[in-house]
């Protein structure tokens, strides 16, 4: 029941955000106006239901309180916090960002900041708790479910606001992990919509090397994995901003990856001409082509080992061996 009295809480809490952000003045000025000048139009505003959180003291506990809500688990919605006896909003001056089960209902926030500070974290969200477990939530799969079903293939992205924008582009088999930080359970999610996961992270070494990671982890639920690379500095949100969203798709229909070419021309690039550090991405390919260990896979994995040993210029029957070396 905890888990219902939550459900509850979170969508009084997402009503009155939003109409914060569309009715109050404050709200308007500072929330919506941020949203907007970051190319957000009303309708997707609506669609993901997003709402702005006064910057002053408590106006949303006091309502809360005023309409019989528990503060007990409003604490521990995470929605307000206990400050000197008194409880304070804890998303003030923030825009908020609903996080949806596969039904519809809120499981949680995300606040983000409005100008970006090195006091305040940029992003706050729900805390753990008996309705929200970050590990195994996808940002976006309730509004992304048909289109994943339809294409048969996900789109992961890092951020919120990456699904938003390439909803609002027309892209809407995209779901967000929440940061670089995927997990087994993530893509175990992913697993019961699609076979055909396409990461597409920011364009930064932190996101160069998360696709790195998710990729290996994506390749051991048995799932089929390419990859994007966003250009340098931008992320999907920005990019698709900044050039369109027709050169967008062709950007990412021109570059998508099958992950060993991807692995291949990032860290051979690197390694150009050294010979330690060939070796080193002779053996890091072999691994991850040995994680497609599954009997069904096989053939995938012979084709694998065809391309990548005549990419490397190395003996077929050699590699084989290197790749068995690392399947338990
Ligand atoms: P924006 O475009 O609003 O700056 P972003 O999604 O591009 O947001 P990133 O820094 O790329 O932000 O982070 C990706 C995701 O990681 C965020 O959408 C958020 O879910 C999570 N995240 C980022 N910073 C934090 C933080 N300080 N605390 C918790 N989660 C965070
Ligand atoms: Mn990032
Ligand atoms: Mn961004
Ligand atoms: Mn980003």
């Amino acid at each position: 029941q905890v888990a219902d009295s939550l459900h509850v809480i979170n969508a009084f809490a997402q009503k009155y955000f939003a109409d914060i952000l569309m009715s109050n003045e404050e709200g308007q000025d500072i929330g919506l106006s941020y949203l907007k000048q970051r190319g957000f139009r009303e309708e997707i505003i609506q669609k993901f239901q997003l709402g702005y959180c006064l910057e002053r003291g408590n106006a949303f506990a006091k309502t809360a309180i005023a309409n019989q809500y528990n503060p007990e688990y409003l604490q521990k919605s995470g929605l307000v916090v206990l400050r000197n006896d008194e409880l304070m909003d804890n998303y003030r001056g923030r825009v908020i960002f609903p996080v949806h089960n596969n039904t519809g209902k809120i499981i949680g926030f995300g606040a983000r900041i409005i100008k970006k500070n090195d006091k305040a974290p940029k992003y706050i969200n729900t805390p753990e708790n008996e309705l929200y477990h970050k590990s195994k939530i996808l940002y976006g799969t309730y509004f992304a479910r048909q289109a994943i079903d339809k294409q048969d293939e996900c789109l992961l992205v890092e951020g919120y606001t990456d699904v938003i924008s390439l909803h609002q582009a027309g892209i809407e088999n995209v779901v967000a992990s929440g940061g670089t930080s995927l997990t087994q359970d993530q893509l175990r999610l992913v697993k019961k919509y699609t076979n055909n996961l396409t990461i597409i992270y920011d364009g930064d070494a932190a996101g160069v090397k998360a696709a790195l990671r998710g990729l290996d982890m994506a390749l051991e639920e048995g799932l089929n994995v390419k990859l994007v690379l966003i250009p340098d500095k931008e992320d999907p949100d920005s990019y698709v901003n900044k050039v369109g969203t027709t050169a967008f798709r062709e950007f990412i229909a021109a570059n998508k990856k099958d992950f060993i070419l991807f692995q291949l021309e990032i860290t051979l690039k690197d390694a150009a001409g050294d010979t330690t550090k060939k070796a080193a991405v002779v053996n890091q390919v072999a691994e991850s082509i040995s994680k497609i260990n599954k009997a069904e896979d096989f053939t995938k994995q012979q084709d694998y080992i065809r391309q990548c040993s005549e990419i490397l210029k190395i003996e077929e029957h050699g590699f084989t061996t290197l790749v068995n070396k690392f399947i338990r």
